[in-house]
């Protein structure tokens, strides 16, 4: 049987399944870093480690960026139905593990997902209450000039991207938020404040708790 984490003084446990949220936007929009950090910012939210078939980027660490696995391996992992949702994604697998998080939510923390649209849209059928947000550049000048920075190399690879990213930004529609990301702290902020306001959301909170209380 699962414990309760012990609580604070002076708090109280008003939720109890974790809530999911799910961040998409184009390439270069600067999502990562924005999960990221605001992860590491407010207590009890977690992000759901990407299984993916594409190799690791300098840097990168297996089991906390991604884990790396081949496309043999993904393939089983989709025979077996171990996953939530997958997409291929610039000739590249990657999907979310269905008991990576459904451990998470189940433990009372919340989740935030990096994935993209094709992702995000099989979500929407399967967890009804998801918080859906997507993150854009101000402009597509901004985002052509953030993509040839981080792709200094590679010409064809970021004309892929944009046409991409042209057709990942069609979907915002289906978002519940939309961040534009220009100044970072700013959308660091409403990203954060996103979070807070759900998670104090008459429809998140334990009513027994109250009525029990009050
Ligand atoms: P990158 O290769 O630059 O890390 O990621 C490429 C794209 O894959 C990003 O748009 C990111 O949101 C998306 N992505 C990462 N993990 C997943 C996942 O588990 N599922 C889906 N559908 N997309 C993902």
């Amino acid at each position: 049987m699962k414990t309760k984490r012990p609580l604070k003084k002076g708090k109280v446990r008003l939720r109890r399944k974790g809530i999911l949220f799910i961040v998409s936007g184009p390439s270069g929009a600067g999502k990562t870093t924005l999960y990221k950090e605001v992860a590491l910012a407010l207590p009890n939210l977690k992000h759901s480690v990407s299984f993916t078939t594409r190799p690791p980027r300098p840097g990168e660490v297996n089991d906390r960026d991604y884990t790396f696995i081949s496309r043999d391996e993904f393939k089983e992992m989709i025979d077996k139905g171990e996953f939530v949702e997958w997409a291929e994604i610039h000739g590249e697998l990657y999907g979310t593990s269905k008991k990576r998080l459904e451990e998470i939510m189940d433990s009372g923390f919340d989740v935030i997902l990096d994935i993209d649209t094709q992702g995000a849209m099989q979500l929407k059928e399967k967890y009804k209450g998801g918080v859906y947000i997507f993150v854009l550049t101000p402009s597509m000048e901004v985002l052509k000039e953030r993509l040839r920075k981080r792709m200094a190399n590679s010409k064809e690879e970021i004309e892929k991207r944009l046409k991409g990213a042209v057709e990942e930004i069609k979907k915002y529609r289906e978002y519940d938020y939309v961040i534009v990301n220009n100044v970072f702290e700013d959308a660091f902020k409403e990203l954060e404040a996103i979070i807070i306001s759900h998670r104090v959301s008459t429809k998140r909170v334990d009513l027994g708790w109250i009525e029990k209380n009050f």
